[in-house]
């Protein structure tokens, strides 16, 4: 075992990642302050790390965001936990903190995170779509996904959803959908859209399904999900308005460089910064980062979701989750979520995702807010305007540049443990860096706590460092059993 030698370090140690003189601790630099780099930073603190996390905005949560401009929470980023149960590793915090949950749906299914009787849907002349026919549709819809799953059997070759859908269709008429029904049918697809943030003719038939769904269905956080993040932060070092630019990676070290030209040094590094970030570049790495690395930063998609928060002065709409307008193509679809169902507070959120969330970010706020109040006034022709609405640009907003990430034609479900995989003393979490529950808060989260262990473990390895200890050790009543692999 190669022991520590602190004076060979030939990085000189910024202040921010010091080191205690009586006991040598490890030191880490956490990047970005994300519900990933915050829980990695919360284990490594807990297992008596020095850690400094390095958040280039003026606030943790990264794509969790409440925003409480209205009196009340709103989440412009995530609001679900998707897979209410025990085993989702942001149950026992969550459940500790006491936060409620309101479940919009009791199944497990990756396409509806809302039960079909909670829908309302309009076509575009404000006429409600009889229960009955949502509720066919919705059964052809499944008969065409399980359709798909044939095409997938078939071919070697990946192709898009899209395309699978329409073989489907040439060679089952009978699930052919005309006139209301055909329109229906694209809400369905636009609310499939909506799951992967992406278009149906960019999103694997290969892949779609490959994520691990968590059973318990689908709970709205009823108080934001701040809470929550705020809890883990409690007591780390996080340097908001850190932007960092360049990671220096030595066998010794790690040297972070920060926009204004600072310098943090530490023995490692967690990278928790979104996918987007690094598909930009906008932080360089020297010695590059090895080309099977880069190659996963390229090759995963990227989509976009964005919100569109209307708040009203009173309730006009029916008692229903959700809103939707039906329309000849998914992208003329959309869907407002009701939270006043769940939360009292009379919003609606117009949540447009993919090439339409691209384009209505190139509005302006007020452009973007009135774009969402045509449409709900095509459903609900009486609707009064919206006294305050918030806008969200997670495809612009430079620290994020995309909203989450999903399986691209062609491109294998692994790439999201490629882009996991630790270069030396460089760790990487966050969403796209999980395997089971990519794009979602608690994919982040347990990502955050490998990246953390195998971060304890590498620094255990190379130091032989004896003042690392199990996350919670000092604290914990009960023994930890050993772990032996083999009796
Ligand atoms: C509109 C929307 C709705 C969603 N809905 C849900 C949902 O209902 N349920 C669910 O489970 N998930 C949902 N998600 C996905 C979920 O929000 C994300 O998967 C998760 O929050 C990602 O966490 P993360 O830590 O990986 O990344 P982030 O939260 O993006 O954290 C990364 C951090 O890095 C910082 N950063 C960026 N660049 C730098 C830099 N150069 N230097 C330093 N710091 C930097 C960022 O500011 C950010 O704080 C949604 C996302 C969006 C956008």
């Amino acid at each position: 075992m190669v022991s520590r030698d602190q004076n060979s370090l030939q990085m000189k140690r910024a202040s921010g990642c010091t080191e205690s003189k009586k006991s040598p601790s490890p030191s880490v630099i956490v990047i970005g302050g994300g519900f990933a780099g915050i829980a990695a930073a919360n284990a490594l603190h807990e297992a008596s790390f020095q850690v400094v996390v390095l958040e280039s905005r003026d606030r943790i949560g990264g794509r969790v965001h409440t925003n409480y401009s209205f009196g009340f929470p709103v989440d412009m980023g995530a609001s679900w936990l998707h897979g209410v149960c025990e085993e989702n590793p942001l149950a026992p915090l969550i459940g500790r903190l006491g936060l409620p949950l309101y479940r919009t749906s009791g199944d497990n299914s990756v396409l509806y995170d809302h039960d079909l009787e909670s829908y309302a849907l309009f076509d575009t002349d404000g006429k409600q779509v009889p229960p009955e026919v949502v509720t066919k549709v919705g059964e052809a819809f499944e008969s065409i996904l399980a359709e798909t799953d044939k095409v997938r059997q078939e071919n070697s070759e990946d192709m898009s959803i899209l395309k699978a859908f329409l073989i489907v269709m040439e060679r089952r008429p009978d699930l052919r959908q005309e006139g209301l029904a055909h329109n229906v049918l694209q809400w369905y697809l636009c609310r499939m859209e909506g799951w992967f943030a992406a278009d149906a003719d960019t999103i694997s038939l290969k892949s779609w399904d490959q994520e691990e769904l968590l059973p318990g269905g689908h709970g709205l956080m009823v108080r934001g999900y701040r809470p929550v993040i705020n809890t883990l932060a409690k007591g780390l070092d996080i340097r908001l308005g850190h932007r960092v630019t360049k990671i220096t990676r030595r066998y010794n070290g790690v040297k972070v460089t920060v926009e204004d030209g600072r310098i943090f040094v530490a023995d490692a590094a967690v990278i928790a910064v979104p996918l987007g970030v690094m598909k930009a570049k906008h932080i360089e790495f020297e010695p590059k980062l090895p080309e099977w690395k880069e190659a996963a930063i390229a090759d995963l998609g990227i989509g976009i979701e964005n919100k569109v928060a209307l708040h009203f002065d009173k309730i006009f709409w029916p008692n229903v989750e959700f809103l939707g307008v039906v329309a000849p193509s998914s992208y003329e679809c959309s869907y407002f979520l009701n939270l006043h169902k769940a939360t009292g507070h009379p919003v609606l959120v117009y949540m447009p995702s993919g090439r339409l969330a691209l384009d209505i970010e190139k509005m302006s706020d007020q452009e973007a807010a009135n774009f969402a109040f045509t449409q709900l006034k095509k459903i609900l022709p009486d609707a009064t305007e919206p006294i305050q609405y918030l806008v969200s640009h997670w495809a612009t907003d430079i620290n994020s540049l995309g909203s989450y990430s999903f399986d691209k034609v062609g491109k294998s479900h692994d790439l999201f443990e490629r882009l996991r995989i630790p270069v030396d003393n460089l760790f990487f979490a966050g969403e796209a860096t999980s395997m089971d529950y990519p794009g979602s808060v608690h994919g982040a989260y347990s990502t955050g706590l490998l990246a953390a262990e195998d971060c304890r473990m590498h620094v255990l390895e190379r130091y032989g460092e004896r003042n690392l200890f199990l996350a919670g050790e000092e604290t914990a009543s009960v023994s930890v059993p050993l772990q032996i692999s083999r009796l």
